[in-house]
C-alpha cells in the first residue's frame, strides 16, 4: 500500500518526484488541474471504479452497492500558484487507498460508495473557493460569472474552456436523500496535531471569518513644514489598532474555552509618498473563530476602539463589514464514530477546529459531515515545502477505510 501511495501521490501531481523547488501549480478549471483529473481516472477504473463528471466538472468514482445512497468521500486536486503537492491531493489520494484496501480485504458495500474529486477548490485563481463542492451542494452563486482571473478570463469562459456549459452547472447539485454522508481528509496546515503527540485531528467546526474594513480619514500635509502639533496623520492613528487587535485577541481566546484569533493582514495608504503626511490609511482584518459570538464580541471590541481612536486622534474612522459568515459545525455523531474508529486503530486522537475553510464546510451543509486532519511538516502549507510523510497518509487510508466500511456497511 505504501508503495501504491508513492507512485499515486507523484501520479496525480503529474511529477516524477515530490522535491519542486516551485511546488505545484494546478489553478482551477486551467489544463493543469484537468491533467491532474485524467490520471485521477486512471487510478479509479484500475480499482474497478466507475468514473463520471458532473456538470460543474466534479470527478465522481464509484463502487456500486446494493443501494443507490452513497458514502462519499474526497478532495480537491487544484492547488494556489507554487503550492504544496499534498493539500487536498492527500485527502482523494487516501480516500482511493481506502477503496484499494477495502476491495482487498473483500469488502462487498452495502451502500454505494464514491470517491470525489471537487473542481477548483482553492480561491488562489478567482478569489472565489470551493466552486466544486458548492455546486454539489447547490449554494453555488452563479452571479459570479464575470469574475475574472488575473489575465482577464473570467469565471464562465474558464469553466466552459473545459468543455462544460455555465447554463448547467446548476445540474451538479445532488439530492439530499441520495448521500449518506461525506468525509473529507485534508493536511493539517498548523501544528496542533504534532503539538499535542496526537495521529490525527478530528474537526468539531470550521471557523467562518468576519472580515472588516477599517478606513481612516485624517489630512494630508508636508512632512517637513507641519508642525508636530498641528497634524492629523491616519497612520499614526490606524497604529495602535493593529497592537489593540493581536493583544485583545489574545486576551479573549486565553479567556474563552473555544479558540479565537484576529489579524491586521492588509494595510494601504495615501498617498504614500515620502515627503506626505498619511491624510487617508486603511486595514482590513480578519477574525476567526468556530465560536460566533465569541467573533461578533472582537468585532464589536474593535468598533468600540475605533471610537476611542476617532476622538484621541481626531480622525474620522469608517468600518465596512465585508464578510460575515456563521462557522461551520460539522455532524456530532459522525465525528464521534471517526473519533471511535481512530482509537480503535489504536491512534490518539485530537479534537480540534479548522482555522481555513475546505469542500467539507459546504457539503456539511445539507448532508452529515466529517473532517479529519493528518499532519503535515512544521505546518508548512500553500508552499513547495509542504510535506506529510507516506506514514501519515497510510494512517489517513486506515483511518478512512475503517470509517467507509461501517457507513457503506449493513
Ligand atoms: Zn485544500
Amino acid at each position: 500500500m505504501k508503495a501504491w501511495l508513492d507512485t499515486t501521490l507523484k501520479a496525480l501531481n503529474l511529477v516524477d518526484t515530490m522535491e519542486q523547488p516551485n511546488g505545484f501549480t494546478r489553478l482551477g478549471y486551467s489544463k493543469e488541474e484537468l491533467a491532474s483529473m485524467d490520471v485521477f481516472r486512471e487510478v479509479a477504473e484500475e480499482l474497478g471504479l466507475s468514473v463520471r463528471k458532473d456538470h460543474a466538472g466534479n470527478l465522481m468514482a464509484r463502487w456500486e452497492g446494493e443501494t443507490n445512497q452513497v458514502v462519499l468521500t474526497g478532495s480537491h486536486l487544484d492547488t494556489v500558484e507554487n503550492g504544496g503537492g499534498y493539500d487536498g491531493v492527500a485527502g482523494v489520494l487516501c480516500s482511493l487507498g481506502a477503496v484499494k484496501a477495502l476491495k482487498e480485504s473483500g469488502f462487498k458495500p452495502h451502500h454505494s460508495i464514491e470517491v470525489v474529486c471537487f473542481a477548483s477548490e482553492e480561491s488562489a485563481r478567482f478569489g472565489v473557493s470551493t466552486i466544486g463542492s458548492k455546486s454539489v451542494a447547490g449554494i453555488f452563486d452563479k452571479s459570479v460569472e464575470n469574475v475574472r482571473d488575473r489575465h482577464g478570463t473570467s469565471i464562465r469562459e474558464a469553466v466552459e474552456s473545459t468543455g462544460l456549459e455555465w447554463s448547467s452547472i446548476g445540474q451538479a447539485e445532488r439530492p439530499q436523500d441520495e448521500i449518506l454522508s461525506f468525509i473529507e481528509l485534508h493536511i493539517e496546515q498548523g501544528t496542533q496535531i504534532e503539538d499535542h503527540g496526537a495521529g490525527f485531528g478530528i474537526v468539531r467546526g470550521v471557523a467562518c471569518p468576519i472580515r472588516l474594513k477599517v478606513k481612516v480619514e485624517g489630512m494630508a500635509g508636508h512632512t517637513g513644514t507641519t508642525p508636530m502639533g498641528k497634524r492629523t496623520d491616519a497612520l499614526v492613528a490606524l497604529a495602535p489598532l493593529i497592537t489593540f487587535v493581536s493583544k485583545e485577541a489574545e486576551r479573549l481566546s486565553n479567556e474563552s474555552t473555544k479558540p479565537l484569533v484576529a489579524t491586521v493582514s492588509t494595510l494601504d495608504m495615501k498617498p504614500n509618498v515620502m515627503n506626505v503626511i498619511p491624510g487617508y490609511a486603511e486595514a482590513g482584518i480578519d477574525i476567526r473563530s468556530v465560536d460566533d459570538v465569541l467573533k461578533k464580541s472582537m468585532a464589536n471590541k474593535i468598533i468600540e476602539q475605533c471610537r476611542n481612536l476617532e476622538n484621541e486622534f481626531n480622525v474620522t474612522i469608517k468600518l465596512e463589514t465585508l464578510v460575515d459568515n456563521s462557522s461551520i459545525l460539522l455532524d456530532e455523531e459522525l465525528t464521534a464514530k471517526v473519533k471511535a474508529a481512530g482509537e480503535r486503530l489504536g491512534y490518539k486522537t485530537y479534537e480540534m477546529d479548522s482555522g481555513a475553510g475546505h469542500d467539507v464546510m459546504n457539503m456539511a451543509a445539507k448532508w452529515p459531515s466529517a473532517l479529519v486532519f493528518i499532519p503535515c511538516e512544521k505546518g508548512i502549507s500553500h508552499h513547495p515545502m509542504e510535506h506529510s510523510t507516506l506514514d501519515d497518509l497510510y494512517a489517513g487510508v486506515k483511518i478512512l477505510a475503517e470509517v467507509i466500511q461501517q457507513e457503506a456497511g449493513e
